[in-house]
């Protein structure tokens, strides 16, 4: 049952199956979000923290320790047992979300339906991950084998805290990696509840440690360590250049980026005008806005214009925006004082470049980090609404004519992260799917992300590709054994 008030077992960082105090002592406060006021103080992991994890995952994957000898499907049913932990959880994991990040209790629910849906797609992977018999002109016999990059860092954002850790886990897991992750500074609760499942589960030590701390600190010591691997990071694409650059400079550790966007939501004048302006509401303003797939840029072809502003407007003057825990709400606050501030002054620019607010505006109260579902129309491309990414609740509508001129508005953008097309016209949106520069397209969807499909970005939205088949390629190594072969006379 959703309550604010949850218990909070763990609040150190978790090294070699074990909470404990940074090396510094040191301590930051979790906020929350619906008040501006402090949760809990969670130890704060530094350079000493990292490097004391890495040796544990580093002894964990060393030839011959518990994880290495398990075999395939033991590691899956380890996976499975973890997700049966988080579903045993899901209550006390919910309440936990809710309060640490500001989304609603309903809302942390399903991500945590969608995270053990995760975990159990990449059980099922364990002894299916395999290589290849290859003829070769020598004649020798060629064989490649799979086998796991060795130890992996993680570093996630604070938007879907569970769903984002179990994105980096699963694969990890079910390739054999050894995993430092470290949790984003406004979110630290539900990864160390996570790590206690993980014990739980039965995780051998080491193979699993969470070291909550700051970005330039933990997060950098992560990304320089000699030890590392590879890194997966989930994040704003300015840190990924520092994240490529540590990578670079260190050890060339292999370098997964899932990062910024800017996806554009187009809508053709034969689509049910109704339906689409839903799916396109949703799209924007789903997780209080902060997903790096948002549609934030909803671009609707001139004839059904007025009709569709007119209906965005009543969706979001409908939206209920409040405390998270109250099951009617949908909209609970942003997740911080410094990405309140970015959205709010987002929206001023918005009013000074000359784009009409339809709804909202404003924050809502005065206690909390809430703003009004805002619509803007009248935008124009060269506005700053329309091509930084805002990470808030901020519909921004443009007016469009033919599908040529919105192809190349629709890439105009450094970022290719998602898209989606809302038509009835089949050749539309093939052409649509063929000409646009994203990751992800979604045709009458959106957001139609699951475990099976790969997730990532073109152009400055990141590099390489997480879930599905794709996903796992990242923690993998593939190793070419050629052997001679004898033949008879
Ligand atoms: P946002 O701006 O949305 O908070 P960030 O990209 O700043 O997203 O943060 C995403 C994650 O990256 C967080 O876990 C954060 O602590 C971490 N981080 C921030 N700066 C660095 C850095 N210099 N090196 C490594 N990780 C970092
Ligand atoms: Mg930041």
């Amino acid at each position: 049952m959703a309550n604010p008030n949850p218990v909070i077992k763990y609040t150190q960082l978790f090294i070699n199956n074990q909470f404990i105090d940074a090396e510094s002592k040191k301590k930051f406060s979790t906020i929350n979000p619906s008040t501006g006021k402090i949760i809990i103080d969670i130890a704060e992991g530094d350079k000493a923290d990292v490097n004391k994890a890495v040796a544990a995952a580093k002894a964990a994957f060393t030839r011959g320790a518990p994880w290495r000898v398990l075999n395939a499907s033991g590691r899956g049913l380890l996976i499975n047992k973890l997700a049966d932990l988080m579903e045993r959880d899901a209550e006390h994991l919910a309440n936990l979300e809710a309060l640490d990040n500001g989304k609603t209790y309903v809302s942390a629910l399903g991500d945590i339906e969608a995270s053990v849906g995760c975990l159990r797609y990449h059980a099922g992977w364990c002894d299916k991950i395999h290589g290849n018999t290859i003829p070769t002109d020598d004649g020798n016999l060629a064989i490649t084998r799979k086998e796991p990059i060795g130890v992996v860092g993680q570093i996630i954002s604070w938007n879907y805290p569970i769903l984002m850790l179990v994105w980096k886990w699963g694969p990890a897991l079910a390739t054999g990696c050894t995993i430092v992750l470290k949790p984003a500074e406004q979110t630290p609760l539900t990864a160390l509840y996570m790590a206690a499942l993980a014990k739980e589960a039965g995780f051998p030590p080491g193979v699993v440690n969470v070291i909550p701390g700051y970005g330039p600190t933990a997060g950098a010591a992560i990304s320089d360590h000699p030890d590392i691997r590879k890194i997966a990071f989930t994040g704003s694409t300015e840190i990924g250049h520092l994240i490529m650059g540590a990578a670079a400079k260190s050890n060339l550790k292999r370098v997964t980026l899932e990062l910024s966007g800017k996806s554009p939501v187009v809508v053709f004048d034969d689509a049910n005008v109704k339906e689409a302006a839903a799916i396109a509401h949703q799209a924007v303003f789903g997780n209080q806005g902060q997903s790096c797939c948002s549609g934030s840029r909803t671009f609707v072809q001139a004839k059904i214009y007025d009709e569709f502003v007119k209906l965005s407007k009543e969706l979001a003057l409908n939206r209920k925006v409040g405390d998270p825990f109250d099951k009617t709400v949908v909209q609970g606050p942003q997740v911080d004082q410094e990405m309140f501030d970015k959205i709010i002054g987002l929206i001023k620019s918005g009013k000074d470049e000359g784009a009409i607010v339809e709804a909202g505006g404003e924050r809502q109260g005065t206690v909390g980090f809430f703003i009004k579902p805002t619509v803007f129309s009248n935008v124009k491309d060269q506005m700053r609404i329309a091509k930084e990414e805002i990470f808030g609740p901020v519909q921004s509508i443009f007016k469009f004519n033919t599908i040529e001129e919105i192809i190349e508005r629709a890439n105009n953008t450094t970022y290719g992260l998602a898209a989606g097309v809302i038509t009835n016209d089949i050749n539309k949106a093939l052409q649509f799917c063929e000409s646009i520069e994203a990751g992800s397209v979604w045709v009458n969807c959106y957001d139609a992300i699951t475990p099976q499909t790969p997730f990532g970005g073109y152009k400055k939205s990141g590099i390489g590709r997480e879930l599905g088949e794709d996903g796992l390629d990242a923690y993998l190594e593939t190793k070419t054994i050629s052997i001679k072969m004898p033949r008879l006379k």
